[in-house]
């Protein structure tokens, strides 16, 4: 209501009192018109505030209802506030959600504890460690649910180390191991923060397998090494003897450099990157320079009956390039051809085949009429220095990381090594890569399956 409003109606009440009763004079016109014109100013106000209180209970974007113009002013001022209110609540709330978001993709899991160890909240690797179904174990104290000894001693103490211990329920659980660590947060408040250490467990142990084993195979040359030489220092030997020792010491020397170099080798296929498709060879030569590594290896060890080793390439085209890295894949067959060597007898047959086989796979299969392999040991054959008969395997120069290093390659290749035997009958080593790999050199395409 403004200024200009009162002036008018009191002008407008003073003029109709002036007409009604004229004897009441300008003057009394003018105090009377005053009068009615403010209390009527009252009213209207009064009415525009009861519009405005109205609105303000259920504010709507429409402010047509509040009509004056000092409250539809504040009304629109207020409309703006909560605007601009809804949006600040609005980056709050999605702050909050994005931080939940990342806790939920976090790979360690997290519990959120209140102040008497209830369980508030817990992100799915979380659930997934403890077990825990939010609707069911929402406010439940974790003392309930987790009786291990060693937890219960972690969420009592002031202690923040992290607890190995096995996580809770599943069969998917049952063999995995976490850490847990313990934080305190806001007022009594508590952070339970769970990380899978399973496979960092297992591979501890497999290290400390392993410097065990390669210890274990050093130290048997090395002390027939030293017991040779001292033998050699302090006995009264003959010309004949002392070259029979030289002879042995040559042998284990040479067995030790043998698993050095197996180790190497292993090593460094670890530590290199992959072969890139931009890696190609000629499939056949490669195999053809194997086999001839192997007929040398044959004839060399038994010159009176070697082994007759064949080659059969049964793939649709002349040749073909193979996309990987040949050295490796090289020293994959002679590894295969040389244990055909060494478990079968000499003068049988050995056979290198390159073959199609289903699912759009070709094979390099390496046959042998060997001892053969009891069904038990195939499945750790390739595990690193797995053997069969460990006296054999050493007699023949053995190292036991042969079919490691094999599968090692393949695996490098995105293959399979895919291994059948017949105890007493012979065994079939075969190296299975996708057909995508082979590119053939003449025009003919492989076929399929
Ligand atoms: P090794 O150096 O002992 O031959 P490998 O890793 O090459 O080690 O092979 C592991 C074991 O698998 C061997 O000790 C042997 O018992 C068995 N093996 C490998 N190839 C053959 C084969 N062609 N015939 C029979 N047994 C084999």
């Amino acid at each position: 209501m403004t200024l200009f409003s009162l002036i008018f109606t009191t002008l407008i009440f003073s003029a109709i009192s002036l007409t009604l009763v004229p004897e009441w004079g300008v003057l009394g016109a003018l105090l009377v018109g005053t009068w009615l014109g403010c209390l009527t100013c009252l009213f209207l106000q009064w009415r525009s505030h009861q519009k405005f209180m109205r609105w303000l209970r259920s504010p709507s974007e429409d402010t047509e209802g509040v009509t004056s113009q000092p409250w539809r002013e504040v009304s629109e001022r207020i409309l703006r506030l909560r605007r601009d209110h809804k949006q600040q609540i609005q980056a709050s709330d999605d702050r909050i959600h994005h931080f939940f978001e990342a806790i939920q993709a976090s790979p360690n899991g997290v519990v959120l504890l209140d102040e008497q160890g209830r369980i508030e909240w817990c992100n799915l690797m979380g659930a997934e460690h403890w077990s825990i179904d939010l609707h069911r174990d929402h406010q439940q104290l974790i003392g309930n649910l987790l009786r291990d000894p060693q937890f219960l001693k972690l969420i009592q103490s002031n202690a923040s180390e992290p607890v190995i211990m096995q996580a809770r329920g599943s069969a998917l659980n049952s063999r995995r191991r976490i850490s847990v660590q313990k934080f305190a947060y806001g007022a009594g408040r508590v952070l339970l923060l769970s990380t899978d250490v399973t496979q960092i467990e297992l591979a501890e142990s497999m290290r400390q397998q392993f410097v065990a084993n390669v210890s274990h195979e050093i130290r048997t040359p090395l002390t027939v090494i030293l017991g040779l030489i001292e033998s050699l220092r302090n006995l009264p030997l003959s010309q004949e003897e002392k070259n029979k020792y030289l002879l042995m010491l040559q042998e284990h020397a040479s067995r030790m450099n043998l698993l050095v170099t197996d180790l190497l080798t292993l090593s460094k296929l670890e530590g290199t990157p992959i072969p890139t498709p931009k890696e190609q060879f000629d499939l056949k030569a490669m195999l053809q320079e194997a086999m001839s590594l192997a007929n040398s290896l044959t004839q060399s060890q038994f010159s009176q009956n070697p082994h007759s080793i064949q080659f059969e390439w049964a793939w649709p085209a002349e040749s073909a390039l193979f996309w990987g890295n040949r050295s490796e894949m090289l020293s994959a067959v002679t590894n295969l051809l040389n244990n055909a060597i060494r478990y079968s007898t000499p003068g049988t047959a050995i056979r290198l085949s390159v073959h199609a086989m289903p699912e759009d796979l070709v094979g390099i299969a390496v046959m042998d009429q060997g001892v053969g392999i009891p069904p038990e040991h195939i499945p750790r054959l390739s595990e690193r220095f797995y053997r069969v008969d460990s006296s054999r395997s050493r007699e023949s120069g053995g190292t036991g990381l042969g079919l490691a290093i094999v599968k090692h390659i393949v695996q490098r290749h995105e293959g399979q090594l895919v291994i059948t035997s017949q105890f007493g009958v012979g065994s079939c080593f075969t190296l299975c890569f996708s057909k995508s790999r082979l590119v053939n050199s003449t025009n003919e395409q492989p076929s399929k399956g």
